[in-house]
C-alpha cells in the first residue's frame, strides 16, 4: 500500500485524489478543498472564495473561526484540556450552569457528538421508564418518526427509515416504533403502557427540511404529557438560533421533557453535545451508569460557554428570523420551472427541485462554480443554511447567482 502516494499534495485535484485514495468512501463531497475560513466565507487551496451555505450542518451557526470562540479555545488549550470525569474540572460546572439557565432545565449531561447525546437521551428515558414509570424489564418502547435523522450509531440507524443508512449494519437494537412524521393519530395509536419516549426533530433537517403541520409538535407534546411519555426534542440541528428562535420548540411554545443539543454548541471548533432534562429524569443516574472520556472536558466546556455567549450576545436567533424570512421570500420569488417548493424556518431553508428536473446535486455543483457552497439532502432538496452571522447585504450579493442556477443556467457545464 505504501507505494500509493499523493505527496506532497498542493492543488485541489491532488487533495481530492489523496482523500479518495486514503479515505473510506462513506461520503461524496462536493469537489472543493477548503483551507481557510472566516465568518460566512471559506477559501479553497487555489484561493477561490466561497459563501458557506451549509454551516457544517448548522455546527457553525456562529460563523467560521469566530474570534471570541477561537480565543477561548486558545486560552483553555494552553491551560487544561482533559481531566476525564474521574476528576472534576473548573469549566464543566460553569458550562452546565450556563446551559441549563439558558434553556431552562434542572440538569444537563455533557457528551461530545450528536449521536452520543441521542444515545444518552434514549438511555435516560429507558431507565426513567423502568425506575419511575414502572415499565416491565426490557419492555420499554421509544417512538420515533419516519424520515428521522438522529445520527449513525448502530442503535440509531436501526430505527431509521432510510434503507441505505441500515443496509448491511444489522442486527439492530429492538424497542423502537416508527410512526409517520406529522401524523398525530399515528402517534396516539403507537402509545401504550410501555412507551417511555417520543423522539422527534422539530424540523427534519436531513429528511429534507420537512416542517411538520402547524400544531403538530404542541399536540404531540400534550399527547405525551397525558400518557406519561417523555417528549424528546432532537434540536441538534434546529437548536441554538438556527430557526429564528433559541430553540425551534420555542416556536410552538413547548418545553420538551428531554432536550438534545449538539453541533453549534461547540461553536464549530470542537464537538460538544448535551442532554438537558429536569431532575425527575436525570436522577435516574448513579455513578457508573453512563459516561464518556471526553464528555464534559474543560476544553469543550470552555468553548461551549463562549459559543452560547456569542449566540445570545449577537442575537443570532433574531438575525436568523429576520434574514431568513427575507431570504425565503426572495427564493420564493425566483421564477423557475425547476423549483417546486421553498420551505423552512429562519435560516434553515430547503429548496425542492422537481423530480422532472433531475436530482439537486448538479444544481449544487453549479452553485459551487459561482462561489456558493450548498449541499443537497435527500436527492431533491438544496439546503440553504448559512452561518447566522450572515448579513442581508451578503445574501443579496449572491442572489443573482442563486437565481440563475435555480433557473437552470450552467447545469450542463457541471
Ligand atoms: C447531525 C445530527 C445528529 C448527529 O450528530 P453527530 O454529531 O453527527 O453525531 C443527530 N440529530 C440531528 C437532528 C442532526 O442534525
Amino acid at each position: 500500500m505504501s507505494d500509493r502516494t499523493v505527496n506532497p499534495a498542493s492543488t485541489s485535484d491532488d487533495f481530492l485524489q489523496q482523500a479518495d485514495l486514503w479515505s473510506a468512501s462513506n461520503y461524496a463531497p462536493l469537489p472543493v478543498v477548503i483551507t481557510r475560513a472566516e465568518g460566512v466565507w471559506v477559501w479553497d487551496v487555489e484561493g477561490n472564495k466561497y459563501l458557506d451555505c451549509l454551516s457544517a450542518y448548522s455546527a457553525v451557526n456562529q460563523g467560521h473561526c469566530h474570534p471570541r470562540i477561537v480565543e477561548t479555545m486558545r486560552q483553555q488549550a494552553g491551560r487544561c484540556t482533559l481531566t476525564s470525569r474521574a476528576f472534576q474540572n473548573d469549566q464543566m460546572g460553569p458550562f452546565l450552569e450556563k446551559l441549563c439557565n439558558l434553556v431552562g432545565y434542572d440538569k444537563a449531561l455533557p457528551m461530545n457528538t450528536g449521536a452520543e447525546a441521542v444515545e444518552t437521551a434514549i438511555k435516560t428515558v429507558r431507565k426513567w421508564g423502568y425506575k419511575v414509570k414502572g415499565v416491565a424489564e426490557n419492555a420499554a418502547e421509544v417512538i420515533v418518526c419516519s424520515d428521522n435523522f438522529h445520527g449513525r450509531t448502530t442503535t440509531i440507524v436501526g430505527f431509521s427509515t432510510e434503507e441505505q443508512y441500515k443496509d448491511g449494519f444489522g442486527p439492530f437494537t429492538p424497542g423502537f416504533k416508527v410512526v409517520r412524521y406529522g401524523d398525530l393519530s399515528a402517534l396516539e395509536a403507537a402509545i401504550n403502557d410501555n412507551s417511555v419516549g417520543f423522539l422527534v426533530e422539530p424540523i427534519q433537517g436531513e429528511g429534507g427540511v420537512i416542517v411538520p403541520p402547524d400544531g403538530y409538535l404542541s399536540e404531540a407534546a400534550q399527547l405525551c404529557a397525558g400518557n406519561n411519555v417523555a417528549f424528546i426534542a432532537d434540536e441538534i440541528q434546529t437548536g441554538l438560533g438556527r430557526t429564528g428562535r433559541l430553540l425551534c420548540s420555542d416556536w410552538d411554545k413547548i418545553r420538551p421533557d428531554v432536550l438534545i443539543l449538539g453541533k453549534a454548541l461547540g461553536g464549530g471548533v470542537y464537538p460538544v453535545s448535551a442532554v438537558c432534562a429536569d431532575d425527575g429524569f436525570m436522577e435516574v443516574y448513579k455513578p457508573g451508569d453512563h459516561g464518556s472520556t471526553f464528555g464534559g472536558n474543560p476544553l469543550g466546556a470552555a468553548v461551549a460557554m463562549t459559543a452560547l455567549d456569542v449566540i445570545v450576545d449577537e442575537n443570532l436567533a433574531g438575525k436568523a428570523e429576520e434574514i431568513g424570512d427575507w431570504f425565503m421570500n426572495e427564493l420564493r420569488a425566483i421564477d423557475s420551472p425547476h423549483v417546486v417548493e421553498v420551505r423552512g424556518k429562519g435560516l434553515l431553508i430547503g429548496v425542492v427541485i422537481s423530480d422532472e428536473s433531475g436530482p439537486a446535486n448538479p444544481f449544487c455543483k453549479a452553485l459551487k462554480k459561482r462561489g456558493i457552497l450548498a449541499k443537497e439532502t435527500h436527492e431533491q432538496v438544496i439546503r440553504f443554511a448559512p452561518p447566522l452571522v450572515i448579513t442581508r447585504e451578503t445574501l443579496k450579493s449572491v442572489l443573482p447567482d442563486i437565481s440563475s442556477v435555480l433557473r437552470g443556467e450552467g447545469l450542463a457545464a457541471s
